[in-house]
C-alpha cells in the first residue's frame, strides 16, 4: 500500500569508512582493485541497512566515489580538455583529477549545493561533445539486485538541473545543450526500462527556484521526450529544499510521480495541493521527514499531515519519503555515548529517520495502533527536552526579547568614530594586518592532543600556547605588520571553540557529514538557550597584547557564522537563536574591551550560506543577520575599532547589507574574484574601512611584491585611500611557517611601495 522511500543515503559511513578508503587510495595505500572492493562493501552495507529497516523503494546510484554531479558529468563524457581523455569509461585518475587537480591540470571549480553545506564539482561544458560512457545507474541497480535481491530505485540528476549547475556555455545555448543531452538521457532510461526497472527518481531541485518561460518550455520538452521514448518506465520527478515555483505546470508534466518537500516547503506546497489538487494518475512523493535536520519528528503531526494528504491522493499513490537525500545528516545516533539522555533521545540521524519513515508508511497503510507506543516515545523525548533547564533560561529569553525591539547602534556614526580612532591609534596610511590564525603546525596539533588526553595539564598547555604567541608576536613585529593577532593556536575550529565554552551547545562523537569530496564536518548542536558562561578569548589576547606595543586585534566568530555552521533547535526561530548568540558574544566583546583590547574582529564568513533560496525571503534574513552582528558589536566605545572578515562567497549582491553591519573595518577575500569585487564596492560607494585581500592563502605559492602592488593599485583607483587596509585573503592556519613569513614580508614591501606613491 503506502510505500516508504528515501532520496539518498549518506555515503561516508558510520565511522567515516568511505572517507578513509578514498584517502587511502589517494595516498597509494590502497590498490585500485582493493579500493573498488572496499567501496562496494560500504555501498552494500548501506543498502542492507535500508533493506533491514523495511524501506520499500531503496535508492541506488546515490552512492558516489566523490560527488554525484561529477558522476553525471563523466557519465556523459564531459571531461575538461585539460585532462587526457579520449572516450570510453572515464578512468579513476581522470575522475579524481577533475575533482582534485593533478600536477599539470587545475581541478574544476567546486561550489555549494543550493543552500546546504555540501559542495559539488561544477561541470565545464566548453569545447566538449557529450557522449554516453557507461550506465552507472544501471550498474548500481544490477548490483543491488544480484547481491541483496533489492529492487532498487535508480537516482539520477535531471537534465535541467544538470545544465543549470554547469558552466562554460552561453545561456542562449541552453536549448542546444538540452538537445545534445536528451539522446544520452534517453538511452540511459531505455536501458533501465529494458532491465525491468520500475521506478527511477529524477532529481530536479532547480524547480524550487525561479524559472523563466524558456526554462518551463524546456522542462516540457525534456519530460515529453522521456515519456514518448521510454513509456514503460515510472519516473518520479523529485524536487527538494523548498516549495516548487510552478506547481500547476509541474504536476501537468507527463511523469508518473512528483516528489515534493513537505518540510522546508511545507506551507506553500501544501497550499498548492489544496488550490490546484493533485492529479489522480500520479504518485505523490511526500517528503515529510526532514532530510536536513537532526531532530526526531513529531510522528503525530506527520501522521496528521499524511492524513490531510489522503484527501488529495489515495494511500497507494502516496510514498512516505525524506524531504531530500539523507546525505546532509550524520549516519546514526547509536554510537553516541556522551550526549545527555534527553538530548540523545530527541535526535534522529539517517538511520533513525529510516525507522520514522517506515513507521509512518505502515501507519498510513493499516491505520494501526501498534505504532502508538513509538509515537508516544518520540513525543515524550521531545517534550522532556522542551522542558529542560537548558531550553528555559528566562534571563536569556528576556534579554533577547528586549534586544529584538531595540535598534542596536554604535554611539557615534562611522565618520566620527573614524576620526576618534585615527587620533587614538595613529595608524599609518594603508595599515597592514592578518585575518587571525597563523599556521597550526604539527607541533600545535600534537600539544592539543596531549592536553585532551590529559598528558599535558592545563598549565603546561597554557604555557605552550603562550610560547606560540610569543614566537608569532615577534615574527609579526619583525615583518613590520601594523595590527597584530595572537594567532588562534588554542582553537581547532572557529565554531567548535566557542560552542565548547558557551551554554546551549552539545557535541557529538561521530556526527560527521560530507562537506566536499572526502572532507567531512562535525557541526555542533545548538539545543538550548545560548548563554555566555565565562570569558573565552580574553586570556590569550591579553597575553599577546602584553608582549607588544603594537595593537593586538581580538578575534571572535560572529553569531550568524556560528549558527549557520551548527545544527540548530527548531522550537524557536533562527532569528532568535542568532540574537542569543549575539548577546553572548557581546559580553565577550565587552570583556575584551575591559581587558584593554581596543580592536576586535568578529568574523562572519558564513553569512551568505544562510540566505534563503526564495528571493522574497532574502531581505528579511539579511536584515536580522545584520542586526545580530550589530547587537554583538554596538556597545563598545567609539575609539574601539570593530573589524569583521568575510570570505568563501559572492558579495557583490549583498554590499548594502555588509555596509549596514557598520564594522569599522572589513577584510574581505578578493584575489579569486579577480577584482570584480572592487568594482562592486565602487558602485556601492562603500564608506567604511576596507581591507581587500591581496593574496590567495589557499595556495602555497609565495606572491610577489609586484603582483600585490598591482592589486593595491587597482583597488586604490576606486577606493578611498584613507579607508584602505592591506591584508591576506583569509586566515593562515593551513599554511606552513616559512611560506607565511615570506608572503607577509612581500605584502609589507608592497605596502611600502604603495605608501611611497601616495
Ligand atoms: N579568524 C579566522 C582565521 O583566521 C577566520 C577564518 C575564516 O574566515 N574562515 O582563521
Ligand atoms: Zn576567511
Amino acid at each position: 500500500m503506502t510505500k516508504s522511500s528515501i532520496l539518498g543515503y549518506p555515503r561516508i559511513g558510520a565511522d567515516r569508512e568511505w572517507k578513509k578508503a578514498l584517502e587511502a587510495f589517494w595516498s597509494g595505500k590502497l590498490e585500485e582493485a582493493a579500493f573498488h572492493t572496499r567501496l562496494q562493501e560500504i555501498r552494500l552495507a548501506h543498502l542492507r541497512k535500508q533493506q533491514d529497516q523495511g524501506i520499500d523503494l531503496i535508492p541506488v546510484n546515490d552512492f558516489s566515489y566523490y560527488d554525484h554531479i561529477l558522476d553525471t558529468a563523466v557519465m556523459f563524457g564531459i571531461v575538461p580538455k585539460r585532462f587526457t581523455y579520449d572516450g570510453g569509461a572515464v578512468p579513476l585518475s581522470v575522475y579524481y583529477g577533475i575533482a582534485r587537480g593533478t600536477t599539470d591540470a587545475a581541478a574544476s571549480e567546486m561550489t555549494k549545493w543550493f543552500n546546504t553545506n555540501y559542495h559539488y564539482i561544477v561541470p565545464e561544458l566548453n569545447d566538449v561533445t557529450p557522449l554516453f560512457t557507461e550506465n552507472k545507474p544501471l550498474i548500481a541497480y544490477r548490483e543491488a539486485k544480484e547481491h541483496l535481491g533489492i529492487e532498487g530505485k535508480p537516482v539520477i540528476v535531471g537534465p535541467l538541473t544538470f545544465l543549470k549547475l554547469s558552466k562554460g556555455y552561453d545561456k542562449s545555448e541552453t536549448e542546444a545543450w538540452i538537445d545534445r543531452l536528451l539522446p544520452l538521457y534517453t538511452q540511459l532510461l531505455q536501458e533501465l526500462a529494458e532491465e525491468g526497472v520500475q521506478w527511477v527518481q529524477i532529481d530536479e531541485p532547480v524547480l524550487v527556484t525561479q524559472l523563466s518561460e524558456t526554462d518551463l518550455q524546456l522542462l516540457q520538452k525534456i519530460y515529453q521526450t522521456f515519456s514518448a521514448e521510454v513509456p514503460r518506465l515510472n519516473i518520479l520527478l523529485q524536487t527538494y529544499f523548498e516549495s516548487v515555483e510552478n506547481y500547476s505546470e509541474i504536476i501537468a508534466l507527463p511523469v508518473q510521480g512528483i516528489g515534493l518537500d513537505l518540510v522546508h516547503g511545507l506551507s506553500a506546497n501544501l497550499q498548492s495541493i489544496k488550490d490546484f489538487g493533485f492529479p489522480a494518475d500520479k504518485v505523490l512523493g511526500a517528503g515529510v521527514i526532514d532530510g536536513r535536520g537532526i531532530w526526531k519528528a513529531s510522528l503525530k503531526d506527520k501522521l496528521a499531515l499524511l492524513e490531510e494528504l489522503t484527501e488529495f491522493v489515495t494511500p497507494e499513490r502516496l510514498f512516505v519519503q525524506s524531504s531530500c537525500s539523507l546525505l546532509h545528516v550524520p549516519v546514526t545516533t547509536e554510537r553516541e555515548t556522551k550526549l545527555a539522555p534527553a538530548l540523545k533521545s530527541s535526535l534522529a540521524f539517517a538511520d533513525e529517520k529510516l525507522n520514522e519513515i517506515v513507521l509512518l508508511s505502515k501507519a498510513c497503510t493499516s491505520g494501526s495502533t501498534d505504532l502508538l507506543a513509538e509515537i508516544d516515545n518520540a513525543d515524550q523525548a521531545l517534550l522532556s527536552l522542551q522542558q529542560s533547564e537548558e531550553r528555559n533560561r528566562i534571563d536569556i529569553q528576556q534579554a533577547v526579547a528586549s534586544l529584538r525591539v531595540q535598534e542596536p547602534e554604535r554611539s557615534l556614526p562611522f565618520a566620527k568614530r573614524h576620526a576618534a580612532q585615527q587620533e587614538k591609534w595613529q595608524l599609518p596610511l594603508f595599515p597592514t594586518t592578518t585575518i587571525g590564525s597563523f599556521p597550526q603546525s604539527a607541533e600545535v596539533r600534537k600539544a592539543r592532543q596531549l592536553w585532551r588526553k590529559g598528558e599535558l595539564n592545563n598549565e603546561q598547555y597554557a604555557n605552550f600556547i603562550r610560547e606560540q604567541i610569543d614566537t608569532w608576536i615577534k615574527i609579526q613585529e619583525d615583518i613590520g605588520l601594523d595590527v597584530l593577532v595572537h594567532g588562534e593556536f588554542e582553537r581547532t575550529d572557529m565554531v567548535e571553540f566557542f560552542g565548547e565554552k558557551l551554554a546551549g551547545f552539545a557535541f557529538t562523537q561521530y556526527g560527521w557529514v560530507q562537506s566536499y569530496g572526502s572532507r567531512c564536518v562535525k557541526p555542533p548542536i545548538i539545543f538550548g538557550d545560548v548563554a555566555f558562561v565565562q570569558e573565552m578569548t580574553v586570556e590569550e589576547t591579553k597575553y599577546a597584547q602584553s608582549q607588544t606595543k603594537q595593537p593586538v586585534k581580538g578575534m571572535l566568530t560572529g553569531p550568524i557564522t556560528i549558527m549557520n555552521w551548527s545544527f540548530v533547535r527548531e522550537d524557536i526561530p533562527r532569528e532568535h537563536i542568532a540574537y542569543q548568540l549575539a548577546y553572548a558574544l557581546r559580553q565577550e566583546v565587552e570583556a575584551l574591551e575591559q581587558a584593554g583590547i581596543g580592536m576586535i574582529q568578529v568574523d562572519e564568513p558564513a553569512v551568505r550560506e544562510g540566505l534563503p533560496l526564495k528571493e522574497n525571503e532574502q531581505a528579511d534574513y539579511l536584515a536580522w543577520a545584520v542586526k545580530a552582528f550589530r547587537i554583538s558589536t554596538c556597545t563598545v566605545q567609539e575609539t574601539t575599532q570593530i573589524h569583521t572578515h568575510m570570505c568563501y562567497c559572492e558579495f557583490h549582491d549583498m554590499i548594502d547589507s555588509i555596509q549596514a553591519m557598520d564594522a569599522d573595518v572589513i577584510s574581505i577575500e578578493t584575489s579569486r574574484s579577480h577584482g570584480e569585487l572592487i568594482h562592486s564596492f565602487e558602485l556601492n560607494t562603500y564608506k567604511l574601512g576596507i581591507g581587500l585581500g591581496v593574496y590567495d592563502i589557499h595556495s602555497p605559492r609565495i606572491p610577489s611584491v609586484e603582483e600585490m602592488t598591482n592589486m593595491i593599485d587597482r583597488a586604490l583607483r576606486v577606493l578611498d585611500p584613507n579607508l584602505f587596509w592591506i591584508n591576506p585573503d583569509c586566515g593562515l592556519k593551513t599554511r606552513g611557517r616559512d611560506e607565511t613569513v615570506a608572503s607577509l614580508r612581500n605584502m609589507v614591501d608592497a605596502t611600502r611601495v604603495a605608501r611611497e606613491q601616495y
